[in-house]
Parts: structure tokens; C-alpha cells; sequence
């Protein structure tokens, strides 16, 4: 949410990170983690969240990797490029722990009917 802060994404046309959802991934994550039990390894987390976990991560990714967005958009460069791969490295292996979901369509819900 930094990143898209400093790049301008919420004033952009058509903003590339869903703030909403980012917001929700957030706090879901960090529910999960409070109501994990003590000495208990498992956090279970709902697959809403994971989805918008990786559905925002998966935005951030490819802002960085089109290099739309930066962790410092100033024009000089200091070292940023650098910080950007470094992020950008980190946040996809963070990527491959998230299983890919997806929310059931209405027609895959809907009962089928014969005729
Ligand atoms: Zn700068």
C-alpha cells in the first residue's frame, strides 16, 4: 500500500491495487495470526483473505516488474532499481506459498437443471 501511496495509484485513472482489498488482506492476516492458539504451528486463514493477499501482491508485482512503481518515483536514481528487485524477488516467492483461488461464479453455484 506504501508503494501505491508514493506512486500516485489512488489518483491514477484506473487505480492498479484494490486499496479495499489490501485493507481486508491485512487485517485478515493479522486476525488469523491473534487467534491462532498458543503452541499451535497452524494459522488458518480464510480463503477470501488469500485471495485478496494474492490478488494484491500479484498487482504489486507487476507494477514493480513494469517498473510503474518504485519505492522512491523521485526521477534520480539512487539505488531504487536495486531495492525495487529485491522486493520484487521477495514478494514472489511469498507468491508461490499462496495457493491460486478463485470465487465461485454464479453459474458454477447454480444448481443444474435437466432440459
Ligand atoms: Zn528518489
Amino acid at each position: 500500500m506504501l508503494y501505491a501511496s508514493v506512486n500516485g495509484d489512488g489518483a491514477a485513472e484506473v487505480p492498479q491495487l484494490d486499496g479495499r482489498h489490501a485493507a481486508e488482506a491485512i487485517s485478515g492476516l493479522g486476525l488469523a495470526l491473534h487467534a491462532r492458539p498458543p503452541g499451535d504451528d497452524l494459522v488458518v486463514v480464510d480463503a477470501k483473505v488469500v485471495a485478496w493477499t494474492r490478488a494484491t501482491l500479484e498487482a504489486f508485482c507487476e507494477q514493480l516488474r513494469a517498473g510503474v512503481w518504485s519505492s522512491c518515483p523521485c526521477g534520480e536514481l539512487h539505488g531504487q532499481v536495486e531495492t525495487d528487485l529485491a522486493v520484487l524477488r521477495a514478494v514472489r516467492s511469498d507468491l508461490l506459498l499462496l495457493p491460486a483461488w478463485s470465487a465461485p461464479t454464479e453459474a458454477s453455484t447454480r444448481p443444474a437443471t435437466n432440459g
